[in-house]
């Protein structure tokens, strides 16, 4: 998506050869526009995949999930990553290890947002590992709904997230594919 890798390049802070911040308009200050870019181009890869709900993770991937899911026509559920006193349901939960604070944290959905008969596209920010990704399937699987496709704004192709749900059957769909960190610079994938 070439408006995201301008936006990338224009605004993206190479923090190491790992790691890229986009605080300037996904991860802490949110340009609206942008989300609503990234929400049309998710939906027109998956418009016709039959989704019938979009599943994310807080924070930052609310923001794309619920354009999304506006586009789309279809509700947005992010699983929690805190406990909270007012998700008393019967929770799904998985275990998650977070790239960015390298610790293990329970994620959990209400089971009463998700049933047997949805099909479901799991949106996140970021692809690195693949942790996030894989437990919110996990989540989606605990229901016996399907996951139909993970929509990603920005991966990094040089960590092994992408082979990972590729190699577990996964169709993966990403805005921006980022090759490499490496001098400060970011340089993207070119089919
Ligand atoms: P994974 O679970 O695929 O290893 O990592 C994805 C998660 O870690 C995303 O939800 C995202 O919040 C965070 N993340 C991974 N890499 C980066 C990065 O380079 N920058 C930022 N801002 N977040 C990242």
């Amino acid at each position: 998506m070439h408006a995201l890798e301008q936006k990338i390049l224009a605004e993206g802070i190479v923090l190491s050869e790992e790691v890229l911040k986009v605080d300037s308009f996904l991860n802490h200050q949110i340009d609206p526009v942008m989300m609503q870019q990234i929400g049309q181009e998710f939906a027109r890869l998956f418009k016709d995949a039959g989704i019938t709900k979009i599943i994310t993770i807080e924070a930052s991937g609310i923001a794309p999930a619920v354009m999304a899911g506006l586009e789309l026509g279809v509700p947005v559920i992010f699983a929690r990553k805190y406990q909270s006193l007012t998700l008393k349901d019967d929770l799904y939960r998985s275990k998650v290890f977070s790239f960015t604070k390298q610790v293990e944290s329970t994620i959990a959905i209400s089971n009463k947002h998700i049933s047997s008969s949805d099909k479901v596209l799991v949106i996140d920010d970021f692809l690195a590992n693949g942790q996030a990704a894989l437990g919110l399937a996990d989540l989606i699987h605990q229901a016996q709904a399907e996951v139909v496709g993970i929509g990603i704004v920005i991966e990094k192709s040089f960590q092994p997230g992408r082979d990972l749900l590729l190699e577990k059957g996964y169709r993966v769909e990403s805005l921006a594919r980022v090759k490499s960190l490496a001098n400060g610079t970011v340089e993207f994938v070119r089919d």
